[in-house]
């Protein structure tokens, strides 16, 4: 007979009380093993949202979360292991060319990756728009292919934090998504559980963010370092800019062309700079000792991406699905271009069909938004900003609603902000 009941632990975190090590415990794995309703951990989770969790609670709550499923093992791998985390933006696919060009450096990168939920797009979503290209591996499958290609993008399994992935799906219906500790022990109990020797995190401040401003992804950055440190993990974060889409495409086979085209030695200046500024974190972290910019630059990341694509039977080759419907939205007035806000953008294109209203939809591979123009570009009036994408084009006017105050146009161009806004280690 357990000393605790759902209720009184909810009264007790509801009125600004600590909760013990041995009742967060127990909350955890009695939700995982529905033994609380949902509506009581629903409560929990808005009374955390209000009242937070201390540093002891959070690391409590997140070891919980990680004894509730297994943890991976790649001590059989002679590469040293190193992952990357975004806490989800707009137009984000680092990922993409990260992480064959860690493989490419001699890092082993097991990227288990999830699906798009709402205005930010998933990347397994972006990889299955890749004819023949397929999420799930076994763990055997995984460690193989680490072992040989290097980098592994692939659907994380059902038994690391499945605590998390309950709780989650119900934060996310309850209005309760954006609660610091509830974020960090979220995003820390699967890495964790994901078992890399080195992680680095991307932390995304702006409007396409669950963190809109700085101060509160300083604090979400900390607590994740502190989490991922503490557990034996060497843990870097690095916050950086999403007011505006990351790139010039977003949606899901867009977003691979584009990553595509950084992992030949162009696309779009914004997203090479990312991923070279993460690729030297995390080749710090794994002790290598390599200029990444150069290994991008010879070739060796794309060679891993084929390699990478076609062990999970895709064809690196195929002709990418384009979409059937398209049209543009021009400027309204000419003069500078101040904001293309990344919420509205990435709105839009979930709207197209690129992203999910609910976990089991489908989306459109084809769907999604080009920008035709980037913040500081001097336009014309009627040159076109915007080219949407979509197979049903009665999602045009839905679309285009999202984007009626997307794009800001002024007389002079805006101060230049950093993508990179700050480190913390
Ligand atoms: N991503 C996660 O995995 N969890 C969160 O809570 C937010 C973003």
């Amino acid at each position: 007979m357990s000393p605790y009941t759902a209720v009184e632990l909810i009264r007790a975190k509801r009125d600004g009380k600590k909760l013990d090590d041995a009742a967060i415990q127990w909350l955890i794995s009695a939700y995982t093993h529905q033994e609380i309703a949902d509506e009581q951990m629903a409560a929990m989770a808005m009374a955390v949202f209000f009242r937070g969790l201390d540093d002891r609670e959070l690391a409590t709550w997140t070891q919980a979360m990680i004894a509730s499923g297994s943890r991976m093992d790649f001590s059989s791998l002679t590469r040293p292991t190193v992952d990357k985390h975004s806490t989800g933006g707009v137009g984000d696919k680092i990922t993409l060319p990260l992480a064959p060009l860690l493989a490419a450096c001699g890092a082993a990168v097991p990227q288990l990756s999830g699906r798009g939920l709402g205005h930010t797009g998933g990347t397994l979503d972006k990889l299955e728009s890749i004819p023949g290209w397929r999420a799930e591996l076994s763990t055997a499958d995984l460690l193989a292919r680490l072992d040989d290609v290097g980098a592994v993008i692939c659907a994380a399994g059902s038994g690391l934090a499945p605590a998390d992935m309950r709780l989650y799906a119900l934060r996310d219906v309850t209005g309760t998504v954006e609660s610091i500790p509830l974020i960090a022990s979220s995003i820390m109990s699967k890495k964790i559980a994901e078992g890399a020797d080195g992680l680095v995190l991307d932390v995304k401040v702006g409007s396409g963010a669950f963190m809109k401003n700085l101060a509160d992804a300083h604090t979400l950055a900390t607590r994740m370092v502190a989490l991922g440190t503490a557990a034996g993990v060497r843990t870097v974060a690095l916050l950086t800019d999403m007011n505006t889409p990351l790139g010039c495409t977003v949606g899901n086979a867009l977003e691979v062309r584009e990553a595509v085209e950084v992992l030949a030695g162009g696309g779009p200046r914004d997203v090479v700079e990312l991923t070279v500024t993460l690729a030297n974190e995390m080749a710090s972290l794994a002790g290598l000792d390599v200029d990444p910019a150069q290994v991008l630059a010879s070739g060796q990341a794309m060679d891993v991406w084929r390699r990478m694509i076609r062990a999970q039977g895709g064809d690196p080759d195929a002709p990418l699905p384009t979409a059937q419907f398209t049209e543009e939205i021009t400027a309204p007035t000419s003069g500078v271009v101040t904001a293309m806000d990344a919420m509205a953008i990435g709105t839009a294109s979930w709207r197209l069909g690129a992203g999910r209203a609910r976990q089991n939809d489908t989306v459109q591979a084809a769907a999604g938004i080009e920008l035709l123009a980037r913040p500081g570009e001097r336009i014309d009036a009627a040159m076109p900003l915007l080219r949407l994408h979509t197979d049903t084009p009665a999602a045009f006017d839905a679309a285009r609603a999202a984007l009626h105050d997307a794009i800001t146009i002024g007389e002079q161009p805006p101060t230049a902000r950093p993508l990179i806004l700050d480190r913390i280690e």
